[in-house]
């Protein structure tokens, strides 16, 4: 970090800022200028939050040098994560393809949707017990008992599952039926729920807020890796932008960039980043060609039936026909399925 001086900053100023940044256990380079001083933040590895300088008198502006994540930094740990959750990989060369319903809504349809996309070469089961829904008269999942199912379509087809915990307390109690724990888009910045994923013993996918930038969505998986946990995967799944006709917008641009700035695993979430299942399977590619590490995918075996999200769940056998068309496009990029 840079701390620029005001023009007129008396040598007591100066020597408030120096004396901070020591208490700090930083190391000053001064540099005395004919019109202002200039103190170079010489940093003891963690990043320093700019506006406890820029508060000081006589501190024009303090510049971070430095991004302000760094566990999640490509700088810091330059090759990529590989998070690996029973026998399955995220982030190597191989694409992973989690799918599912929206909601677990009984055991004939969770089975039959893992039989289904396991068939079609899913690598993992999602189906939500926990249902964050912006209506309380909706649909809130069946809770422990969806989680009881979700543990039994694994038992009867090897996918690990992956379902979303909206609160710290319930981290352990989804913990023991889960293998991966979704933090969804609504609570990307629910700190204390960071944290608590940060101390479980399971991966974390972290979504991306519907309004959140790369930095906001980075900062977050920073929360989870300093509280220990380093099996961190992010996901795209749209932003919301002015465009009606589609639920959200694929922000691809969040791919390629986030493979500049992290050495995480990124997946893209095509059903909720687009709300309509025409646009699926050609976003899949799209998000395949850019350089996702995977995706998550929403599967019904009778979506017009489906208590969350139908319009946008494939039937098993346009999942299928995707999983096909993938293909192609994994070779193209250098990729396996
Ligand atoms: C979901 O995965 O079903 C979900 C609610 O996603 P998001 O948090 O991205 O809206
Ligand atoms: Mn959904």
């Amino acid at each position: 970090m840079i701390i620029i001086m005001k023009r007129n900053a008396s040598d007591t100023q100066v020597n408030n800022v120096v004396a901070r940044v020591e208490q700090r256990g930083c190391h000053v380079h001064l540099s005395e200028g004919e019109e202002r001083v200039i103190i170079g933040v010489v940093g003891n590895g963690r990043p320093i939050d700019p506006v406890q300088f820029e508060r000081m008198s006589g501190v024009e502006r303090a510049v971070p040098v430095l991004r302000p994540f760094k566990l999640a930094s490509r700088e810091f740990h330059p090759q990529d994560t590989i998070v690996k959750i029973n026998g399955v990989s995220v982030g190597g060369k191989e694409l992973v393809v989690m799918a599912g319903p929206c909601a677990v809504e009984d055991r004939d349809q969770i089975l039959e949707a893992a039989h289904a996309v396991k068939g079609a070469g899913a690598k993992a089961l999602r189906g939500g017990a926990f249902k964050p829904r912006t209506s309380p008269y909706s649909f809130q999942g069946l809770g422990t008992e969806g989680l009881k199912l979700l543990a039994a379509a694994r038992e009867e087809t090897g996918l690990p599952v992956v379902t979303e915990v909206m609160a710290p307390e319930m981290v352990p109690l989804v913990s023991t039926y889960a293998d991966i724990l979704q933090i969804g888009a609504r609570n990307m910045q629910n700190y204390a729920l960071l944290h608590a994923v940060g101390e479980a013993q399971r991966p974390v996918l972290l979504k991306r807020g519907m309004m959140s930038t790369m930095e906001e969505l980075l900062m977050a998986a920073e929360y989870i890796l300093s509280h220990g946990n380093d099996r961190v995967i992010l996901c795209e799944r749209g932003i919301r932008t002015f465009e009606p006709y589609t639920r959200n917008t694929i922000d691809i641009n969040a791919v390629p960039l986030l493979k500049i700035l992290t050495h995480l695993p990124v997946i893209v979430d095509p059903s909720h980043g687009t709300g309509k299942r025409e646009l699926v399977a050609p976003v899949s590619r799209a998000a395949v060609a850019a350089g996702a590490d995977g995706l998550i995918i929403e599967v019904h075996p009778h979506p017009e039936e489906a208590m969350s999200d139908g319009a946008q769940s494939l039937r098993p056998e346009q999942f299928r026909e995707l999983m096909d068309g993938l293909q192609r496009v994994a070779e193209a990029v250098d990729r396996t399925l």
